[in-house]
């Protein structure tokens, strides 16, 4: 047996709107990715590791996804991007914060988990080593996109407060209008066909952050955890998500024998809530148990299992959505 989930983001309030003019193609660019790894990791030929690295680049070349190309803003109007990978067998993992130039910040992620060590490099560090390992760089202009520039201007115009944890106030960049609505963080988990799972998860973060601000995303055990039993990947207002460490917390709620995933995950999200934790996550365990739970209108999302794929955005679990 073989799983893997996607995420593209959650966020917003009251319900949802239905989709925006670039849904079509965001859920086209899941589907793509689906049809391709999946099929790859069901035969073996991909292990878990492998199809979410490759599953959060292709999130990454997606404009409209917030990593790599299509990026938030900061409050200064520049992209800083994080991305963290972590692998189930035997707890290695990688992550890079705060970079500018890099096309792929999950590949140097990866590159780190390779390595061995360090587990975690941050900023211009970060880029001179992903530079000298051969990884793509970019002019960071070049992440810049026509929508995330729009939505910065209206975080700017509205003066809404930046990187705040508080549900009111947090600057997530689904919650700026219809016409600049954008998902947020890209995350992958995969179940391989050897019983391994591996967790993927890349962001620019939130627009009009801080330069500096940190999110769950490239902390581990935050925004990214797998262990032998489960993988997850966080998407969400980060300071909530760090603060309860979610995504471990998963790992210990799977320690139990027997524990119900979906339930798990339940509770996890009923502790990130209060700390203003809007979002959700995705998780698969060893045993191919699925939860894509979330607590706002939406989330993108997409899974290929047993050969069907399904892609969902709304809280809708009519057909077609997982
Ligand atoms: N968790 C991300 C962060 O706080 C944002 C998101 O998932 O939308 O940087």
């Amino acid at each position: 047996m073989a799983l893997l989930a996607l995420h593209g983001g959650a966020g917003g309030d009251g319900p949802w709107r239905g989709m925006t003019p670039m849904d079509p193609q965001r859920v086209a660019c899941m589907q793509a990715i689906l049809e391709d790894l999946g099929p790859r990791l069901e035969s073996g030929e991909l292990d878990a590791l492998t199809a979410v690295r490759l599953a959060v680049e292709a999130l990454e070349d997606e404009p409209g996804f917030n990593a790599g190309i299509g990026s938030v803003l900061d409050a200064n109007g520049r992209v800083s991007m994080d991305a963290s990978i972590m692998r189930g067998d035997d707890g290695a993992a990688g992550s890079v914060v705060g970079v500018t130039n890099l096309r792929h910040p999950i590949r140097a992620a990866c590159g780190l988990l390779e390595q061995g060590w360090p587990a975690m490099m941050a900023g211009p560090g970060a880029e001179e080593w992903a530079a000298a390992q051969g990884y793509e760089t970019v002019a960071s202009e070049a992440l810049v996109t026509e929508l995330r520039t729009a939505q910065w201007r209206k975080w700017r115009d509205a003066r809404l407060r930046p990187g705040a944890t508080d549900e009111d106030d947090a600057a997530l960049d689904h919650d700026l209008g219809e016409e600049v609505d954008g998902p947020g963080t890209v995350g992958a988990v995969a179940l391989d066909a050897r019983a391994k799972v591996a967790a993927a998860t890349s962001t620019g973060g939130m627009t009009g952050k801080p330069p500096g601000r940190v999110g769950d995303t490239p902390i581990i055990g935050a925004g990214t955890w797998a262990d032998p039993r489960v993988a997850v990947s966080c998407t969400g207002v980060g300071e909530a998500y760090l603060r309860a460490c979610a995504a471990h917390e998963v790992g210990v709620g799977m320690r139990t024998e027997g524990a119900n995933l979906a339930e798990v995950c339940e509770h996890v999200l009923d502790v990130v809530e209060p700390l203003g934790g809007r979002g959700g996550l995705i998780a698969v365990s060893a045993d191919g148990q699925l939860a894509l739970p979330f607590r706002v209108t939406l989330m993108y999302r997409g899974v290929w299992h047993n050969g069907t794929i399904s892609t969902g955005i709304g809280p809708d679990s009519s057909e077609g959505q997982p």
